[in-house]
């Protein structure tokens, strides 16, 4: 079964492996419609994806995925529909791109003090810089066997290069999204572990601060999960959002757009956008 939309995926330019014009080829090639590029921070390559996806004939939403502050934990907002010249926006991306440099360096810092030298040449990267370079960085010097194994010895909470990043809040992070024109969507609501009764509080303050979606299909989850989310979406009166969070090719992601559909009672986030190919047509 072909699924048209895939509105969460990233490019070099995040922590992606394929530059915006080879995700938008391999996107159309695996049967995807309508391609959202929502890079971790960054719109940098949206233009790119744009003109590749005029020349494969599909339709691309320029988005973004936003580092956000809830309640000390990070959590993270797709923005859909994005005018990426909208000032406040800019204003905001430049601010966490910041953020992150900082951020990266203190990571080399700390790697420094552990005795392992060398690490803020990920600052030197045209696109942003994430713990996966680190990580990346931390193989390719063999520090560690691999990326998992970089993150889990070194880059998360209570290991030695781990820091905790000032991102923007919840509220500050929707807004700068509804602000440029966008729909906002939570993000992968499963993979934060969150109880029940809290993964509602983070859905109700999501949805006060004007949040729209939730991403109630994306890779990795059950029918199970997708059932309780796609209920989860009704009782906020959200609607449902569909993406792969595609990296690279893995065995679980094997290409953009390789997942199940929106189960039938969810009201899709793309309802009522102008312009949209519809799955009949499609
Ligand atoms: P950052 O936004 O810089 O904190 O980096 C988070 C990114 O790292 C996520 O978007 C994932 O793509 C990736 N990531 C997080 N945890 C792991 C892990 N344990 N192993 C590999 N990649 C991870
Ligand atoms: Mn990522
Ligand atoms: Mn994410
Ligand atoms: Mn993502």
């Amino acid at each position: 079964m072909k699924l048209y939309y895939d509105l969460h995926t990233h490019t070099v330019w995040s922590d992606g492996e394929l530059e915006p014009g080879s995700l938008v080829a391999s996107a159309a090639a695996a049967g995807v419609r309508v391609l959202a590029l929502t890079d971790h921070d960054t719109m940098a390559g949206v233009d790119e994806a744009a003109c590749a996806a005029r020349h494969c004939g599909i339709q691309l939403i320029p988005g973004v995925e936003l580092s956000v502050a809830w309640q000390g934990l990070t959590v993270h907002v797709v923005g859909l529909g994005l005018d990426a010249g909208n000032a406040r926006l800019r204003q905001a991306l430049a601010a966490v791109r910041e953020t992150r440099i900082e951020r990266g360096r203190a990571m080399a810092a700390a790697l420094a003090a552990a005795g392992l030298l060398g690490a803020q040449s990920v600052l030197e990267r045209p696109g942003i810089v994430s713990r996966v370079h680190v990580a990346d960085w931390l193989v390719a010097h063999g520090h560690a066997p691999d990326r998992a194994r970089a993150f889990k010895r070194f880059l998360t909470r209570g290991m030695p290069a781990y820091v905790v990043a000032q991102w923007p809040d919840l509220t500050a992070g929707v807004d700068s999204i509804r602000g440029a024109g966008g729909c906002a969507v939570l993000a992968h609501p499963i993979r934060y572990r969150l109880s029940g009764g809290r993964l509602e509080q983070l859905v109700r303050a999501f949805t006060e601060a004007g949040g729209v979606a939730l991403e109630v299909v994306t890779a990795g989850l059950d029918a199970g999960e997708i059932g309780r989310l796609a209920r989860l979406a009704r009782r906020y009166a959200l609607h449902a959002s569909v993406g792969s969070d595609f990296h690279k090719a893995l065995p679980w992601r094997l290409r953009p757009g390789g997942l199940p559909e929106l189960p039938g009672d969810c009201r899709p986030v793309w309802d009522g956008w102008p312009g949209i190919v519809s799955r009949e047509i499609a």
